[in-house]
Order: C-alpha cells, then sequence, then structure tokens
C-alpha cells in the first residue's frame, strides 16, 4: 500500500480507512489527523482502506489479477495496438518471477496477434527466463554496473547471474534491448563505459538491437516514501545538463565501437 499523507481530508473529516480496516491500530495518524503511515508489521495488504479513500491518499501498488482478466484490459486497448504498431510491455516489480503466468499471457497475446515484450533485471534463474522465450516478441533489461561490488552495493544483489543471464539470451533469437540508467559518480565514469561496451562486444558478440541511455531522474522517490522507506538516492544532486552532456559523449563512444546507442525512449 502506498501513502500520500499530503492528500488525506483528515480522519475527523473522513476516518473511511480506520472504519474498514480489520486491524487495529494499523494506521497512524498525525495529531492535525491526517494520515502518516501505516503500521506495515500489522497489514495483511487488504486493501480496503485503499478501496475506501475518497482522495487516494492510499493506494495499491499491486494488486491480484487472473490471466483472464488480465488479458480483458489488454484486448480493450487493440485498437491502438493496431494504429500505433505498437503492443504490451510486462514489466515489473519482475516478471520473470512468475514466468509461468507471464508464459500463460504471453502465448495469449501472440494468439490475438499483439505484439509483446518483456522487461526484466534478469537476476533470476535462466529456466526461468527459457519459460518464456519462446513467447515474447522482445526483450528489455539493463546492465547498470559491471564492478560487483558497485551493483551490489546500489541494487542489493551481484550482477553475476544478470551478466550470466545476458550472455545466454544473446544467443537466442529475440530482439533485446539493453539499457544503462545512467546515474552521475556511480556508473557513468569511464571504466564502467568501457567495460559494457566491450561486456556487449565481446561477450554477447554484440548481439544487441540496441543500447538505451536513460538520464537519471529521482522517479523513484515519490513510490519510496508512499511506502515508508528510504530513498537511496535523496542526496543526489541531478544536474540535468551535465548528465545530457555526459549521455550524449557515451551515445557516441557505443557508436564509434559500433553499438547501436541511442538517449532516452527513443
Ligand atoms: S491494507 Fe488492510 S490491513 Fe492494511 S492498513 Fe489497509 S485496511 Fe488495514
Ligand atoms: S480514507 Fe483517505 S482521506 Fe479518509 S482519513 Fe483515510 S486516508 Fe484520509
Amino acid at each position: 500500500m502506498g501513502v500520500f499523507g499530503t492528500k488525506c481530508i483528515g480522519r475527523d473529516a473522513c476516518g473511511a480507512c480506520s472504519v474498514n480496516c480489520p486491524i487495529n491500530d494499523c494506521l497512524k495518524f498525525h495529531v492535525d489527523k491526517r494520515l502518516a503511515g501505516i503500521d506495515r508489521e500489522k497489514c495483511i495488504s487488504c486493501g480496503r482502506c485503499a478501496a475506501a479513500c475518497p482522495s487516494e491518499a492510499i493506494k495499491p501498488w499491486g494488486w491480484k489479477v487472473t490471466e483472464e482478466e488480465l488479458v480483458q484490459v489488454i484486448l480493450k486497448d487493440r485498437a491502438f495496438y493496431e494504429k500505433s504498431g505498437g503492443g504490451v510491455t510486462l514489466s515489473g516489480g519482475e516478471p520473470l518471477l512468475q514466468a509461468n503466468f507471464i508464459a500463460g499471457l504471453l502465448r495469449k497475446m501472440r494468439d490475438e496477434k499483439i505484439d509483446s515484450c518483456v522487461e526484466s533485471t534478469f537476476s533470476v534463474k535462466w529456466e526461468e527466463a527459457e519459460k518464456i522465450l519462446p513467447h515474447t516478441d522482445r526483450f528489455i533489461s539493463d546492465i547498470k554496473a559491471m564492478d560487483d561490488k558497485v551493483h551490489r552495493k546500489y541494487t542489493g544483489a551481484s550482477n553475476a547471474l544478470i551478466l550470466e543471464n545476458l550472455k545466454r539470451l544473446s544467443g537466442c533469437d529475440v530482439p533485446l534491448t539493453l539499457r544503462i540508467p545512467l546515474i552521475p559518480g556511480v556508473n557513468d565514469g569511464r571504466e564502467n563505459i568501457e567495460k559494457t561496451a566491450e561486456f556487449i562486444l565481446r561477450d554477447m558478440g554484440g548481439k544487441i538491437e540496441k543500447f538505451q541511455i536513460l538520464e537519471f531522474m529521482h522517479l523513484g522517490r515519490e513510490k519510496c516514501q508512499s511506502l515508508e522507506r528510504e530513498y537511496p538516492m535523496e542526496g543526489l544532486k541531478a544536474n540535468r545538463e551535465k548528465i545530457h552532456k555526459r549521455a550524449e559523449e557515451i551515445r557516441e563512444y557505443f557508436e564509434d565501437k559500433g553499438i547501436h546507442c541511442v538517449l532516452g525512449n527513443a
């Protein structure tokens, strides 16, 4: 459940979340009676508070859905896909943590002739990736940092499994867009960029459709705050002009190496 306390109109004026919550003292309020947070230890994620809230001060970040329900949601936009030439991207979280579900969904989308893409970290066993390989039209993944220590520090996980899976993926016949979310002082240095290009050329045989540079923005801050978690990039100053200049330099470097490279969402 995400908490957006500034939208709360106050417990005295409303209080619908408290009335509908089945757990005692699960919702916390400021002295001015606006919502302060949720006791995450007690919360059972039933979603009743969010459903009752009239001002979207509590919103679920995820919910359970069946394959058939999801297919119906996707099919509603069929005309849009046909007109735009686009399709559906299954993203996360990590979709490959539910590989069986995703495989079924992708099969249905192929039956319906809707183009599909799976966006994954590939920080999963290869067997999970294999389950969806025959059913998706393309993949998107990231190379965040080549140095394992740096990768662990900023993502909480090793990059070893990811790099191994990317190597295997390059031997399969599914187009892949690889991205780097460019973070100043973390992964935009010369050594990391050179090692990334070397990995793509040497270990993946250059077999990617394109390399994409995503210029850093504080996009995760609101989500972290709503989940009452620390935002790990809080102290990082994002100078848009400098980041863009560095991104352009890196794009040119990759192009010179023979790797098709684009900025942002191009
Ligand atoms: S999700 Fe359910 S248990 Fe958790 S705070 Fe909301 S109503 Fe209470
Ligand atoms: S239901 Fe929403 S608006 Fe009402 S008190 Fe709870 S958080 Fe505030």
